[in-house]
């Protein structure tokens, strides 16, 4: 049987080697960290039906509660928006450690080997193929296939031969440095509500501010900017909140923690002779609007299938094409037209975005519309975000507004739709420059 070696326990590799395994794949996970302490030590948003999608059981109950009630704050911060509450855990936070852990255990019991505190450091090569992975400590694995589910920093893209035509190291503006801490809730202080107040353009800067009071008791804060974020801004963008924020005390309940997340369209090639990447490491997430750990789930489902598909055959940048043009076809089209109207979204001056909060152009009703996913047109564990994103932008206030954005993103989307079938290395470069150029870096 063949040999899959997957580099990191991100979410998309860990569900590929569940599903591999039990397929008969002889399948190694190498992670950096050590049991217990994979992933983050906070909770994060998911949706709770991506389990049936996956066809695996849901995590024990103690993993994840019911989302909490947010609400999207204005730049100047006089007026607000609700996100309407959806019915009962059909959107949850989950433990992202008792996330992975189960991911872990499902794979452990399906036959995968995990390997903790193994730092994988670079790709073995057979001419141009992928063929194993040297780790820090000197041992060699050898295999088929090595699936890369390192993440956003992934140093394994930037070792592939310039044929493959995968994006090496992210642009600065491809991710929202992040700053997360979590804070006592001030005495005497009444409960906030909704629980969540998320600012848009904190301070200006592109990026966000949040301040939520979780079901644990803690007062969780976030501070993202795309770009770049020192401890010295977060601090201060931090002490601001508190005017906002009556409940945020200053007394630390865990310390700050900085960490990056991807908020651009999904890698148009991120397949390689042997190579596989998959989740945060292939930019598989909806830009700035979460949904990464089910995206990459989702990714590592399509990934295994086109493995099992494959057969016989050797597992090269052609036989595993398809599973992009999947991924390309049921998400990530609708990724990149989010990416376009994020990007557009962040260029405007903030005086705008405080205009379409306070002038009643984006009203709650037509959040509860983008922030709900039944849409009776959808492929399965696709996205109807941007479908949706439409028709809020066929409101005549936003119109004249958003019409040279919404023309670039529908275009920028038919682009993406259009990824070649078959794996033609010219046809994928011509695909790709279009690709790109939809992007203009411009934040
Ligand atoms: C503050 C914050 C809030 C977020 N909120 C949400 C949210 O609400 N909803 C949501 O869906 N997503 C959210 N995300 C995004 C989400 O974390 C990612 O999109 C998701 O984890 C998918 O990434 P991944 O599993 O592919 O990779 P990662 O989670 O980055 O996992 C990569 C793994 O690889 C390991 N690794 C790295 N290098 C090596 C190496 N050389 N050798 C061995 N192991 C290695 C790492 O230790 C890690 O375990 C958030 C992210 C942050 C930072």
């Amino acid at each position: 049987m063949k040999k899959i070696v997957v580099l990191g326990a991100g979410h998309g590799g860990v569900l590929a080697a569940i599903k591999l395994a039990t397929n008969g794949y002889d399948v190694t996970i190498l992670e950096k960290a050590e049991r217990g302490q994979v992933s983050h030590n906070w909770e994060d948003d998911i949706r709770f039906d991506i389990f049936k999608f996956l066809e695996i059981d849901p995590p024990p109950e103690e993993v994840y509660s019911q989302k909490l009630k947010w609400r999207f704050v204005s730049p100047d911060e006089k007026s607000f928006l609700r996100v309407p509450q959806l019915p009962p855990l059909e959107e949850v936070s989950v433990s992202r450690r008792g996330l992975i852990n189960y991911l872990i255990s499902l794979a452990e019991k399906a036959g995968v080997n995990v390997k903790f505190k193994i730092k994988a450091v670079s790709l073995n090569f057979e001419d141009d193929m992928v063929v194993g992975v040297l780790t820090e400590d000197g041992q060699e694995f050898n295999c088929d296939l090595v699936i890369d589910a390192s993440g956003l920093r992934s140093p394994f893209r930037g070792q592939l031969p310039d044929s493959f035509l995968v994006q090496k190291q992210p642009d600065e503006d491809d991710l929202m440095q992040a700053c997360r801490a979590f804070y006592q809730p001030a005495d005497g202080v009444a409960k906030p509500d909704p629980d969540n107040s998320l600012t848009i353009l904190h301070l200006d800067y592109p990026g966000i501010a949040w301040c939520n009071h979780n079901h644990l008791g803690e007062v969780d804060v976030l501070i993202g900017r795309i770009g770049s974020l020192t401890e010295e801004e977060a601090k201060n963008a931090i002490e601001n909140l508190r005017f906002s924020n009556p409940i945020l005390s200053d007394i630390e309940l865990k310390p700050p923690t900085f960490a990056e997340i991807g908020v651009r369209n999904p890698l148009p090639v991120p397949v390689a002779d042997g190579y596989a990447a998959v989740g945060d490491s292939a930019f598989q997430a909806m830009p700035l609007m979460g949904s990464g750990i089910e995206a990459s789930m989702k990714a590592g489902k399509y990934l295994s299938e086109t493995i099992i598909s494959a057969g016989e055959s050797k597992l090269t940048a052609s036989t595993l094409w398809p599973y992009q043009v999947r991924f390309m076809n049921d998400i990530g089209a609708a990724y990149m037209f989010i990416d376009v109207l994020k990007r557009w979204a962040l260029s405007l001056p903030p005086k705008q975005i405080n205009w379409l909060f306070a002038s009643g152009a984006i009203s709650d009703s037509d959040l509860a519309m983008i922030s709900t996913e039944k849409d009776p047109e959808a492929k399965p564990g696709s996205t109807g975000i941007a479908r949706k994103a439409m028709i809020l932008l066929k409101n005549p206030r936003l119109i004249g507004l958003a019409a040279g954005c919404l023309i670039r993103a529908s275009l920028a989307k038919s682009i993406a739709s259009k990824i070649p079938e078959k794996y033609d290395i010219q046809k994928i470069s011509k695909w790709k420059s279009k690709y790109d150029g939809c992007i203009d870096h411009k934040i």
